[in-house]
């Protein structure tokens, strides 16, 4: 008796799910990035999908932009940082506001460069999109 091969449905990932996990824009199945986040070795990016082949350098220079996405997160967060140090502390002293933001920036730098990166390649990529026929398996 031959044996029928069933056809599994993708499993749908959803954008931001997809980003969270830093996964590829297109399939959303191949990682964007070969470290996690807060690896010692660094955060290496693959260059292309390792499952649809999304080449993710767009054009050259594509990664200058998410230096613009990053400072939108940077400025987010020291904002956020500033109004809760002085809320629980209600200190005037500038130093305490320098150490903690400098501090806590340092922390959230490499959260920054990863998701500085993603955002760029989900949302602000005009005509790179999800599309179901990429994250399909690969035939033999
Ligand atoms: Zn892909």
């Amino acid at each position: 008796m031959p044996t029928s091969k069933k056809i599994q449905p993708v499993k749908y990932v959803s954008a931001l799910q997809g980003a969270i996990q830093a996964k590829c824009p297109r399939c959303r199945r191949g990682d964007i990035f070969a470290s996690s986040t807060y690896s010692f070795t660094g955060q290496k990016m693959h260059e292309n999908c390792s499952h649809c082949g999304l080449h993710y350098e767009r054009e050259p220079g594509y990664w200058y932009v998410s230096m613009f996405v990053s400072y939108a997160f940077n400025v987010a967060e020291m904002v956020t940082l500033a109004v809760a140090t002085y809320l629980l502390t209600g200190s005037h002293s500038p130093w305490l506001y320098v150490g903690i933001l400098l501090g806590i920036i340092f922390l959230l730098s490499p959260f920054n460069y990863r998701y500085s990166r993603v955002v760029l390649l989900y949302w602000l990529t005009p005509g790179l999109n999800y599309n179901e026929s990429y994250a399909e398996d690969r035939q033999p």
